[in-house]
Formats: structure tokens, sequence, C-alpha cells
């Protein structure tokens, strides 16, 4: 059996889950629940990331001690992801001894290697970054580009990882792994930046009291990217249990734009050093803006995922930012855009399929679900939505694959529209369109369930398919035919009431 490890990038307790963080999770979900459909055996893990300056500063400042203060936002992300149906298998946290275990065993194997040495940093230094600055990547008034304050002056004696060492390694690895980071665009992106040369980067401070210390130097505690980007290795028993990272590594990766440089470069190039093999691959996404606007405190922009919930059901919160958007580009989150995805297509397309379907059943077939014809003409409809859906979801754009799976229920909906089922007397010709129609909601079902897992469920159970739409397996679960007749067909209450 195939397998399927994916992860997303854990998540920095400094801040609450926020829209930014659903994005990616969501995306990640769907993705994992589309591989189990396929019969792959998949483990998905999420995750915060614990240590490092500014959560010390954070807990500090609170009066608490870090580790009380990290025990206290942790939940708040393994919350607000069960609120979602975010299908996690695993949720690391830094602080937890598994990894530290396994952060210290990196540590050492790259320190074996000869890749990590000392050095003494001069520089300009972002503390929200937690990165050193040249003059010339620095606005006027040595302010940080990305958050408009200004860097401290720092010396200090730090570990380096020998990233110049890698340039070729990596070239040579990417063209080898032609299509690893996807979408294409953003590959190129990563290979840009190792083209543009690499600088060695730090791995250490003394001046950081929270965090893992060095194995070979306890007055030096590891810094935040060994920490950090060791979490996909760590989780499944790098430096624990190696039966178990092999079985899963290596691993995808799900992050966003601004994390390239570190998940494409210096990741793999670190990989390499501790003699293990790089990613299996990368699916990068874009930032989902609110206003045109990179989320932030200071815009006042925020916006609490769990809100949106409460409002529109977690469905059309799942289904707004899977198919909003294409992956790898930025989106521009909008009230007025949730609301007018939600009609057109949950609403009017897929809430209203079901509906008429049910009444017409109820009313012209006693309730009870025809079988489909084997020559419909939505069954080469029915295949090639599939095969696009299929091809969509392999290469990481969920909403080319929803746009896919739609169309099914586009046509669907204009085959009732041709035939008028409501207009005609009961008989073999009504049975036959109903049929159909209760055919390509079956397989509408099982094809949207990574996107829309409670409301798929909803239509499997009310067209009378027995069990849960997420043990169907493909391709054998898209096929044509699969709708058995005979079955008890339910109304209920509107899936989507329009807003
Ligand atoms: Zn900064």
């Amino acid at each position: 059996m195939s397998r399927y490890f994916l992860t997303t990038p854990i998540y920095y307790v400094t801040a609450q889950p926020h829209l930014g963080h659903a994005y990616s999770t969501i995306t990640a979900d769907a993705l994992a629940r589309w591989h189990r459909l396929l019969g792959e055996e998949v483990h998905f893990l999420t995750g915060t990331d614990e240590h490092g300056q500014k959560v010390a500063d954070k807990a500090a400042a609170e009066g608490k001690d870090p580790q009380a203060f990290v025990d206290e936002i942790a939940p708040l992300y393994a919350k607000a992801w069960d609120r979602l149906g975010i299908t996690n298998d695993d949720f690391i946290r830094t602080t937890e001894e598994r990894h530290k275990i396994g952060v210290r065993e990196l540590l050492q194997r790259c320190y074996d290697a000869g890749d990590i040495e000392l050095d003494v940093y001069k520089g300009k230094y972002c503390v929200a970054c937690e990165e050193y600055y040249t003059d010339d990547e620095l606005d006027p008034g040595d302010l940080c580009r990305i958050h408009r304050q200004p860097v401290q002056y720092y010396e200090e004696e730090n570990y380096f990882f020998r990233l110049s060492r890698f340039q070729q390694r990596l070239l040579d690895w990417y063209d080898a792994h032609p299509g690893a980071i996807k979408p294409e665009f953003r590959g190129n992106e990563a290979l840009g930046l190792i083209r543009s040369g690499l600088r060695d980067f730090s791995v250490s401070r003394t001046s950081l009291q929270w965090g893992i210390p060095l194995p070979w130097d306890d007055k030096h505690v590891a810094y935040v990217w060994f920490d950090a980007l060791a979490n996909y290795i760590t989780a499944i028993g790098y430096g624990t249990d190696e039966e178990r990272f092999n079985t899963w590594w290596p691993g995808r990766h799900l992050i966003g734009k601004d994390i390239i440089r570190h998940h494409c470069v210096y990741w793999p190039a670190m990989l390499m050093s501790a003699g293990l093999e790089p990613p299996a691959g990368w699916a990068v996404g874009g930032w989902l803006l609110v206003g045109g606007e990179k989320m932030s405190k200071t815009q006042g922009n925020v916006v609490n995922p769990l809100d949106l919930v409460d409002e529109i059901g977690v469905d059309g919160f799942r289904y707004y930012v899977l198919a909003e958007t294409p992956y790898g580009n930025d989106g521009d989150f909008t009230a007025e855009g949730l609301d007018a995805r939600y009609n057109s297509d949950l609403a009017n397309n897929l809430g209203n399929l079901l509906s008429r379907v049910a009444t017409v059943v109820g009313k012209k077939c006693d309730g009870v679900g025809p079988a489909p014809s084997p020559d419909s003409p939505l069954a080469a409809v029915a295949a090639s939505a599939y095969a696009d859906t299929a091809k969509a979801w392999d290469d990481v754009q969920p909403s080319r694959a929803l746009e896919a799976t739609w169309s099914l229920i586009r046509a669907t909906n204009a085959y009732l529209e041709a035939n008028e089922p409501w207009k005609a007397e009961p008989g073999p010709a009504v049975d036959t369109v109903m049929g159909d129609a209760l055919e390509a909601l079956r397989i509408v079902s099982v094809l949207a369930s990574p996107a829309v897992p409670e409301s798929a469920q909803a239509v499997w159970q009310r067209i009378g398919m027995p069990g849960n739409v997420i043990d169907q397996r493909l391709p054998h679960a898209a096929a044509w035919g699969g709708y058995p007749g005979g079955l008890t067909v339910v109304k209920g209450d509107p899936l989507f009431p329009r807003r």
C-alpha cells in the first residue's frame, strides 16, 4: 500500500489560530482526505512551535513561566482544528520530549558531519523574524521589511550550519526531482534562491534560554530552524523510533510562500548533512489576505475562523477557502465573497440538486430511489469529472478539483431541467432520470467529501446509501452504476439554507 505523509507548518504559539492558519490546515486536511479515498495509508501531522525568544518574552510579559504559557495556547489550536473537521493523525508540540530527543540527534549528526561550526556573528537582527539582515535587505532607519520595526545590533558566538556548501547538491537534487515543489512558479522561486548564492545560517544562541540545548555545548540553545523544521521527522520517530521513522519518511510539506527559503533550501540541506533523504515534495500556498492586506494585529484585520464557522457552518467555510483561490496564489478573503460562493455553489447547485431529486423521488417514485441507467448521458460527464478532479488534487489545486466535481452537479441539474421529471407521470421514464440523478449525487458526495465532509455524508445518507462516504475507495466509488436502487430517499431540511 502506498503511504502518504503530509504536514502543515507548525504554528507559532505567540498568536491564536487565525484565518491564515485555518487556510493551510484545511487545505492539508482536504488533501489527506483525498489520499485516504485513494486507499493510501495516510499520516497527517500538524502541531505547534513553542520555543524561542518571542515566546519567552510574551510569557514574561504575562508573568508566566514559558511552559505554562505554551500549555495554555497549544490546546487552542487543537480545539480549532477539531471544530473545523481536521483529521490530523498526530499533533506535535516542540516542547515534547520526543521532539527534544530528535532535534538533538539531528544536530549531532550534522555536527559530526562537520557541517556545524562555531563562529562569531555580528549583525542586524530582527527579533520578530528571528533573522539577521544585511543593510541592503533593510529599509531606511534599519527597519525590517516584514515587521516595519527597527532591527537590533547583535554580536555573539554562534554555531553555524554551512549551507554555502550545499548549493550544488541542492541544485542537483532538484534537477533529479522535477516538480517536487508545486505549483511550478513557486518551485522556480526556490531555485532562484539557491542559484543566487547561499549564506551559512546560525543554528544556536547563547542569549536564549527557552529552547533545546546543543548536545555537545549546552551553553548554546538550538535556534529556531533546527528546532522547528525538525518536527517533521521527530513526530514520526526520528531519534526515538527508527522503524517508524523509516516507515513514513520522506514526507510532503504544505507551506506558505513566506517560508520557502527555510523549507525548500535550509531543510533539505540539513537532511542531506544528517544523511537523510530530502522531503518527497512541497506544496506552496499564497497568503489569504483580508481586504487586500496581510492579516496582522497592527492592521486590525485578524479574522477568527471559528467566528465564521458559527455563522456559515464548517463546510461553508471549508468550501470557500478551498474553492475561491487557486492554490499558490494570494487570495482575498471577503464576507461578500464568502456569501456569494456559499449561495452559488452550495445552496443553488449542490443543495438545490439534492432537494429537487428528493422531492421528485418522494412524489413520483414513492420515496424509493430507482437504479441508474448504464447508458445515461451523465455517465460520460461523471467519468470526466472524476478524471479532472483526481488530476487537480494530484496537482494540489483544490479550487480546480472542486470546479471539476461541481461540473457534474451542474450537468445533473441541467439534465433534470431538460427532462422535467416533475411534470411527467410516474413510470419508467421518470425512474430512469431520477436513478441517473441519484447516481450523480452518489458520485458527487464521494468526490466532494474532502472539502465538505459533513455535507457529503448527509447527501450519502439522504439518498439511502449505507455506511460512511469516507470509507469509499476510488476509483471504484466513482465508477458509474454504483447506486443500487431500491433505497429510501429522505428529503430533510435544506442542506445549505440560502443566505
Ligand atoms: Zn522582521
